[in-house]
């Protein structure tokens, strides 16, 4: 069974698209989705999609690009949806100098959602982009003991990769975050240990360049595929094996509770 660790459900505006994707799963043997949210917006839509099917693991969090578009009470809000769902994760929450939404709200946005995470003891999905040492910071001084998280379409150094490991992250590979340099990408993934691998689709997002419109189900499976393939090349082991693996750490991380 495979499990898609990250995407945006939501966000697939062509409804029969998105109904197709969730037909067809059973045939690729895709068995979970973790839908995650971005703002407030989006919320109750992540909360429908996941109330409507039982395969969807619903993630609420403000994505740094939202960060400074917030009502003041975001997090009020933020909780209400968390409490209402106990198997609900947060997230997409994090850092991105690549975009011009002030360094310091993002930072304390995302502050904010740790919190958040340490107090309900929930899952955290973390985006990071040229913002490594600003996150391995935060994380070091501010992460709640025993909080899970993972580091979404990972896309750093060797160096950077060591550093998130040694704080217990789960490292999540996208198609998308994998394509642009096989190699070292394959280089990359052979260093994340087995037991802290996770993969995702971060679809509609599946292109470096092309948004959702274009986004349709054969798109979805070939990337969900495609990075599951190249795990099984990076790692070298049976395509049976490497599923098992990464079943039971996206149960882990969702859960808290080893999967083997
Ligand atoms: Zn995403």
């Amino acid at each position: 069974m495979l499990i898609d660790t990250h995407l945006h459900l939501q966000d697939i505006k062509e409804l029969p698209i998105r109904a197709s994707i969730m037909k067809l799963a059973q045939d690729f043997k895709v068995g979970q989705f973790v839908c995650n949210g971005t703002r407030p917006d989006d919320w109750p839509v992540v909360e429908e999609v996941a109330r409507a099917d039982r395969r969807v693991v619903p993630f609420f969090g403000v994505h740094p690009w939202y960060a400074d578009k917030l009502p003041t009470d975001w997090h009020v809000m933020l909780e209400g949806f968390l409490k209402r769902r106990p198997d609900s994760g947060i997230g997409e929450a994090g850092l991105d100098k690549a975009r011009h939404v002030d360094f310091a709200r993002q930072t304390e946005v995302f502050h904010q959602q740790l919190e958040i995470a340490g107090r309900l003891g929930r899952p955290l999905a973390i985006h990071c982009v040229r913002a490594w040492s600003d996150l391995l910071n935060v994380l070091r001084r501010s992460l709640p003991p025993k909080t899970r998280f993972m580091i979404h379409s990972f896309q750093g150094s060797q160096q950077v990769l060591r550093d998130f490991l040694s704080l217990g992250a789960y490292i999540s590979f996208s198609w998308k975050s994998l394509q642009r340099d096989t190699e070292e990408s394959i280089a990359l993934m052979r260093n994340v240990p087995l037991d802290r691998l996770l993969l995702e689709t971060d679809f509609p997002y599946t292109e470096p360049e092309q948004i959702g419109p274009d986004a349709h189900d054969e798109k979805y499976f070939e990337s969900l595929q495609g990075v599951y393939n190249l795990a099984v090349r990076a790692k070298g082991i049976e395509e049976g094996t490497l599923e098992k693996a990464v079943w039971a750490n996206g149960t882990a991380f969702l859960s808290g509770t080893p999967a083997r």
